[in-house]
């Protein structure tokens, strides 16, 4: 088979800003070679296996050179794969695409370039600066701050006069070069300007000025690269149209305890309200199997009146072995569904079951309230849970009829994250950790260590319900807030009350 290259512009940061076309290419790579200014949650969309280069700066300070970058596409390639080469912003814009663009041609490499959104334009948007405007600015102008070669000046005069927007890119460590040059060739120094550091991602800072004083409040401010300067009037328009920074939650470094296959939707959530969502998974879902119990209770599932789904985990691993066995959901047409809460009746949607009881409390003895009178000794009911849950509701429910209990999955530690955890406490860069289960708390905690537990105390502990708090508190933690309703919406809601309080 013959490769291929695809050069694509990630976008400034926010991954959602990645086109349709980016995202095809990304989905279909069997290397993905990307640098600093991509941002690396896009990978998670590459198919498995897929390769991943990174030809950034590491910690060591040093980039790939160029020519090494073409050559690693080009032998990729040659090997017959298919090769996306994310870069920050557009590929064409400072970005070196042009130069991969010429080596691929000149080697004969089949490629295309899709092109992104530049931080040059989306990044000013972020910080709510429009580029153009009818009033104020009729043209824009995208500048290096950094030169091949050092003695090539910029046309000082020329720029000092334009009248529309500047925006220069690799600008910031000649901040004050730029200024001093753009004052004395004509510019007023009153004239407005800003620096967007990590325009579009969570951690946005901008500072606004004018040229007279803008490097002395960057410099004041500590920002660092990436930056982008911006000059001209339109950065005045940031007062109204910052709507990014005005989101509910940015700013906020939440932490996410759940496993990786269940953090989405907090994660999502989170993001969507401007929040800086940080995944620190401490569990893992692990399917039990084989398992001769569940598969003896489905193909036995006409007998049992009521089936009690408890997560939504549980509900996923139920029909994958129900599917893999070869029914489908219509063989659950004699019995009554219960779901503990909202999120385990959403999951059932998606195999088209609707449940027919979810408690109005979201915890076993929810259910149990709700069942009590209604069954009698002749029912069976079918629990397929995870290993190691309460055993409350069984106990219970036997005392009425006969229950079955499948263990489905259990949930392991997990530590993969220990090293990144340990340094947000450390940097104390965290405002909100929330958790969802017991275990979640159980297993945060053995990975922050007793000698964090005093840290852990000033951050803000949001717990999903009364079963999560007290496992919060029997480790001396606080709680600082409890979900009123007892679901991922009711955990962000507590958040964002907790800073419209705040
Ligand atoms: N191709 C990229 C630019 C690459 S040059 C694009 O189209 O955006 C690298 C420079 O781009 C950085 O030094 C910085 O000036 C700017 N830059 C890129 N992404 C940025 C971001 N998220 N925030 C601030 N500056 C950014």
């Amino acid at each position: 088979m013959k490769g291929k290259v695809y050069l694509v512009g990630a976008g400034p940061g926010d991954y959602k800003l990645i086109t349709l076309k980016g995202l095809e290419a990304i989905r279909k790579a069997d290397v993905i070679v990307y640098d600093r200014l991509a941002n690396d949650r896009l990978l998670k969309e590459a198919k498995k296996g897929c390769e991943f280069i990174y030809v950034g700066k590491a910690s060591s300070n040093h980039t790939m050179p160029q020519k090494d970058i073409n050559r690693l596409l080009v032998n990729k390639a040659k090997e017959g794969k298919i090769v996306t080469r994310l870069k920050g912003g557009d590929p064409y814009v400072f970005g070196r695409g042009g130069e991969e663009g010429e080596f691929l041609y000149k080697e004969e490499i089949d490629f295309e370039v899709i092109p992104g959104i530049t931080s040059a334009i989306g990044g000013l948007c972020y910080a709510g600066i429009p580029v153009t405007h009818r009033d104020y600015a009729s043209s824009f102008h995208v500048i290096t701050g950094h030169l091949k070669d050092d003695d090539e000046e910029i046309d000082w005069k020329t720029v000092a006069n334009l009248r529309g927007t500047l925006i220069f890119l690799m600008g910031l460590s000649r901040l004050k070069s730029i200024v001093q040059n753009l004052i004395k060739h004509g510019k007023q120094g009153s004239t407005p300007a800003a620096v967007i550091n990590r325009a579009t991602w969570k951690s946005q800072r901008v500072v606004t000025g004018t040229l007279e004083d803008i490097y002395d409040k960057v410099h004041r401010e500590g920002i660092e690269s990436p930056a982008i300067i911006v000059v001209g009037d339109v950065v005045n328009l940031r007062d109204k149209l910052n709507y990014f920074e005005k989101k509910l939650l940015f700013g906020k470094n939440i932490v996410v305890t759940r496993s990786r296959v269940q953090s989405s939707t907090l994660v999502e959530k989170i993001e969507e309200f401007g929040g800086n969502a940080i995944e620190i998974p401490t569990i893992e879902i692990r399917k039990i199997e084989p398992n001769d119990m569940l598969e003896d209770a489905i193909n036995h599932i006409k007998e049992y009146s009521y089936i009690i789904f408890t997560s939504a985990n549980g509900v996923n691993i139920f029909f994958e072995k129900l599917f893999d066995m070869g029914y489908d959901s219509r063989i659950l047409h004699n019995s009554r569904i219960v779901a503990v809460g909202k999120g385990t009746a959403k999951e059932l949607n998606r195999y088209g079951i609707k449940a027919d009881i979810v408690p109005k409390k979201f915890v076993g003895e929810g259910i149990f309230e709700e069942l009590k009178d209604i069954i009698n000794k002749r029912d069976r009911i079918l629990i397929p849970r995870s290993k190691g849950a309460r055993s409350f509701l069984v106990d219970e429910l036997s005392k009425i009829c006969s229950v079955t209990e499948v263990k489905t999955y259990e949930t392991l530690k997990d530590e993969s994250e220990k090293d990144r955890l340990l340094d947000l406490i450390n940097d104390g860069n965290i405002d909100y950790i929330t958790f969802t289960s017991s275990s979640t708390v159980e297993n945060f905690i053995s990975m922050a260590g007793a000698q964090n537990i005093g840290t852990l105390r000033n951050i803000k502990i949001i717990s999903i319900g009364p079963i999560t708090s007290e496992a919060i508190r029997k480790h001396s933690l606080n709680v600082y807030r409890e979900a009123r309703e007892h679901t991922i919406d009711g955990i962000v809601q507590c958040i964002i009350e907790d800073v419209q309080e705040g």
